[in-house]
Formats: structure tokens, C-alpha cells, sequence
């Protein structure tokens, strides 16, 4: 398959990792949108939030809760930060491995634009 995530969960591509574990895998953006910018992506191949179904019900909560972990492991649990799922085409998704984006280290505009 030519999904460049899998592709990275499989080694295949190398990756930054900040945290991994069996179900999930976080790596640095490689063009940063943010001081910390870092993707948390399911090791399991699931196209976006779009595609979630009730057995993705533990895997999504698990990632909720890791993306915490991993805030705090970047620095930026007490300064704030956002996390994005970019979903579709209209959503600005260019990858279709969903992924959530971790965005820290300086302030957020809102709305994004
Ligand atoms: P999205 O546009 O929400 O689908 O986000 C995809 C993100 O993946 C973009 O921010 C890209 O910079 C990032 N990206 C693409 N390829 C790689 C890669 N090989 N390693 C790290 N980040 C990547």
C-alpha cells in the first residue's frame, strides 16, 4: 500500500519519534508549523475520523489520552497548545492515515483560516 504513514510506522521511512508504543506512533512534523509541532497517527491504517467506527471507540480514547502524555513530555501542557485533525479534502487532510497534529510553543491564532 502507498500510504506514507504506514510507510513510517513500518520503518520503511525514517521519522523523528517522540513517543511510541504497540497502538500508537508520534513523530515531528517535517515542516513545522510550530516551535513543537508533532503527529500522533494510530499504527493501524484508518483513513480519517470520517472513517471511525465503534471499534475504534478504545483506540480513539487511548490517543486522547496519550496526546496529553506527549504534550506534557514536549513542554507545553501548562503553556497550552492545539490539536488538529485535518479531515478531507475540504479539511485540508494530505495525508489519508489519520493523524492528529500537536501544535505548541507559541501562541494560536483562532479562527485558523
Ligand atoms: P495534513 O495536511 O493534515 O494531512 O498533514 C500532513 C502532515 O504530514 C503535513 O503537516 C506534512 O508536513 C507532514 N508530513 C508529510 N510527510 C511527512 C514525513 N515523511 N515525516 C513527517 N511529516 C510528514
Amino acid at each position: 500500500m502507498g500510504c506514507i504513514f504506514c510507510k513510517i510506522v513500518s520503518g520503511e521511512i525514517p521519522s523523528d519519534k517522540v513517543y511510541e508504543d504497540e497502538k500508537i506512533l508520534a513523530f515531528r512534523d517535517l515542516n513545522p508549523e510550530a516551535p513543537q509541532h508533532v503527529l500522533i497517527i494510530p499504527k493501524v491504517h484508518l483513513t480519517s475520523i470520517s472513517e471511525a467506527t465503534d471499534e475504534h471507540i478504545e483506540l480513539l480514547g487511548y490517543m486522547q489520552i496519550k496526546i496529553a502524555e506527549i504534550a506534557k513530555k514536549l513542554g507545553v501542557d501548562q503553556s497550552g497548545f492545539r490539536i488538529v485533525a485535518n479531515t478531507g479534502d475540504e479539511g485540508g487532510q494530505t495525508v489519508h492515515h489519520l493523524h492528529y497534529h500537536l501544535l505548541g510553543g507559541r501562541f494560536m491564532q483562532w479562527p485558523p483560516g
